[in-house]
């Protein structure tokens, strides 16, 4: 996967008062119409045109782009890979950054680089757009200033928010707590389980005491091995119990999100409680996910949940399914089985609540 770097200096003439790094991995925010009127994303080069407006904000940028820009149903870890060595490359000598990507896999790549870049004490903002930056109404621009403000802001000399969040429609959110929950209207991201670290009006709110402190001293150190050996089991009245057995059973599977009813319910049928079982004596680690996306798993406060309990299914607390899969992607491709078995129900990066 190759890059190409641009450098923006929107402060010229005068010092840009702070350093960021945009990254562009493409999606709706930089479609632009060619001249047979087809969208294709657009040049970054040219972003100044688009934005004038940045030339006001005394920002330097760096900006790397994919060469290919691509709609954020095809990224894989190895584009999370890319994403966190471009970071580890520029963290020195910049002050945050903005990735600029698709909103449908926005939660999975936030989640992902929260749990990548261990020790991160500078903001890393994802934003994108639900309307190419090309289209009068569109939300890029308001989406990429903002985030550009948030991944520049600094307090006492320090950064105001040093943690991977999504930047959208007015709302900054934790990116490991954050779900796409809309895709036509503008206030596309939610998290149900965790307020927003700020709220954008006429000026920038910060809930400074829900956004993560720091731990200046531990360095970024990124975590970069992926196992893709996980699956997802969402429950629903009726599943069979030949499928359920036949998933338990694929060749190389490792890990398996149960995604349960409520606060971590599923049917009591003996069948189901004893595949889960073999599995789980078999070494296959299942974490229990709730589809709700408010509330938490609590197993053992109803009856439906007092066997997943006692079979050795791991309480998934209020994680969201997004933070759970990228979470045991990168604790089995790093650690032990036993290890990840302890560590997922922890919080790493201010996943779920303790
Ligand atoms: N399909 C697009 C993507 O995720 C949608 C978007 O950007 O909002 O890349």
């Amino acid at each position: 996967m190759n890059t190409k770097t641009i450098l923006v200096n929107t402060a010229s003439p005068d010092k840009a008062r702070s350093k960021v790094l945009i990254i562009y991995t493409g999606g709706t925010f930089g479609m632009a119409h060619d001249k047979d009127g087809t969208l294709i994303p657009f040049d970054f080069g040219l972003i100044l045109e688009h934005l004038p407006t940045l030339r006001t904000m005394s920002l330097q940028l760096t900006v790397v782009s994919f060469e290919h820009p691509i709609d954020s149903s095809n990224i894989n870890p190895e584009h999370w890979q890319l994403l966190a060595q471009i970071i580890s490359d520029h963290y020195n000598t910049h002050d945050g950054c903005v990735i600029l990507h698709g909103t449908d896999t926005m939660a999975y790549t936030a989640s992902a680089l929260s749990f990548m870049l261990e020790g991160l004490a500078k903001p890393v903002i994802l934003t994108g757009a639900q309307l190419p930056i090309s289209e009068p109404r569109s939300d890029a621009r308001e989406n990429l200033i903002t985030a550009l403000d948030i991944a520049s802001a600094k307090e006492d000399g320090a950064p105001v928010v040093p943690e991977v969040c999504i930047y959208f429609d007015y709302e900054l959110l934790r990116g490991n707590r954050s779900k796409k929950v809309e895709s036509m209207q503008f206030d596309a991201f939610d998290s149900g389980n965790y307020p927003p670290l700020a709220k954008a009006g006429v000026k920038i709110d910060y809930n400074r005491s829900v956004i993560r402190k720091a731990e200046i001293h531990k360095g970024l150190h990124v975590h970069q091995t992926f196992d893709s050996g996980i699956a997802i089991l969402k429950l629903f009245p009726g599943i069979s119990r030949p499928i359920v057995e036949s998933i338990l059973k694929t060749p190389g599977l490792k890990a398996l999100i149960l995604e349960t009813y409520g606060s971590g319910n599923a049917p009591t049928v003996l069948w189901l409680i004893d595949a889960l079982k073999a599995a789980i004596d078999n070494g296959i680690i299942v974490v229990n996910i709730s589809q709700c996306p408010g509330g938490m798993v609590l197993q053992g406060r109803y009856e439906t949940s007092r066997d997943l309990l006692r079979i050795g299914v791991i309480s998934g607390a209020d994680m969201t399914s997004e933070a759970a899969v990228t979470k045991l992607m990168l604790l089995l491709g790093g650690h032990a089985p036993e290890k990840v078995r302890v560590m997922i129900g922890k919080s790493l990066a201010g996943e779920l609540s303790e």
